[in-house]
């Protein structure tokens, strides 16, 4: 960016409120994931408290657990709950279209020092942003940080850039050393996420399937999913959006014909391809002419 970016603009104020009202969800949400709580009731807790506090979610909350990565969210009814896991909680919020992005692990599996390690990671990655910064060498604190911890960072998962109504824009940020990036200038707003492993350090696609987005506006012929396609333009535009969250009756059949379509698609649940645990820590941070800010502390 030139040197016209304000960065006490509208648009990054706007950041800075879902940066604000995500950190309070996030504490409060990591609180409930307990033993033998509800992934639905916590999810729900989650996304009711953003509307709450004057956002909306980003996405769904996504709820991981052990080999998952992400992109697991619970379904409509769904009666699972905690056990004695690994779980990733990963919550966006936005005001009027611009993004807040962080995750948090809770540890009830006994391995703190993944989880620490994945924190580690982040707040190395946050100590080299400034701008100018490759996002290799970003990358590459995310690497050194879980190597030193003995555990793999899972290398085909990747920090973002958050554009306005985008959840993924980017520039990607690694999480190994990588010797082509981009390079971070003052006012862009980036997403870096530390994923570790005890695994190999990749994620593969896995069968299930919960979270959706819009992918080629045009019209349906069955009534419901005509509803919910009204629905997912006007509500969510681009981002993406849950089963759950559609208000038609039979939204599962409504999002199988939209699917069938190619007017929506999903995001298959992503785990690690040895089974293993996985641990994720972000945040959100704009850069500034001094280092960067980060949103969602
Ligand atoms: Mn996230
Ligand atoms: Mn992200």
């Amino acid at each position: 960016m030139d040197d016209a970016v304000d960065l006490e603009g509208e648009q990054y104020e706007k950041h800075r409120e879902a940066g604000r009202i995500l950190a309070q969800v996030r504490a409060e949400t990591a609180d409930r994931v307990e033993v033998g709580a509800s992934h639905l009731a916590v999810a729900e807790y989650a996304e009711d408290r953003i509307r709450e506090l004057g956002g909306k979610p980003a996405f769904p909350v996504n709820i991981s657990i052990d080999e998952e990565a992400a992109h697991a969210t619970p379904g409509i009814d769904d009666d699972a709950t905690f056990g004695e896991e690994m779980i990733n909680l990963d919550i966006g919020v936005h005001v009027d279209g611009w993004l807040a992005d962080t995750a948090i692990t809770v540890d009830h599996s006994g391995t703190p020092e993944l989880v620490e390690a994945s924190e580690e990671a982040l707040e190395a990655a946050i100590d080299v942003v400034e701008p100018g910064v490759e996002t290799g060498e970003i990358g590459a604190e995310i690497e050194a940080v879980i190597d030193g911890y003995g555990y793999n960072p899972v290398v085909n998962l990747t920090g973002h850039g958050l554009g306005h109504w985008e959840q993924h824009t980017g520039p990607n940020i690694p999480n190994r050393a990588v010797s082509q990036g981009a390079t971070l200038e003052v006012g862009d707003v980036v997403a870096i996420e530390p994923f570790a492993t005890d695994g190999g350090g990749k994620v593969t696609e896995g069968a299930k399937e919960e979270i959706y987005a819009l992918e080629n506006e045009r019209s349906v012929r069955d009534r419901r999913a005509r509803q919910a396609l009204a629905q997912i333009t006007e509500e969510f535009r681009t981002l993406p959006f849950a089963t759950r969250w559609l208000e038609t009756d039979r939204a599962e059949m409504a999002l199988r014909r939209l699917k069938s379509s190619n007017v929506v698609h999903g995001y298959p649940v992503l785990k690690e391809e040895d089974g293993r645990l996985v641990s994720q820590k972000e945040h959100t941070l704009i850069v500034t002419e001094s280092g960067c800010e980060v949103t969602t502390r």
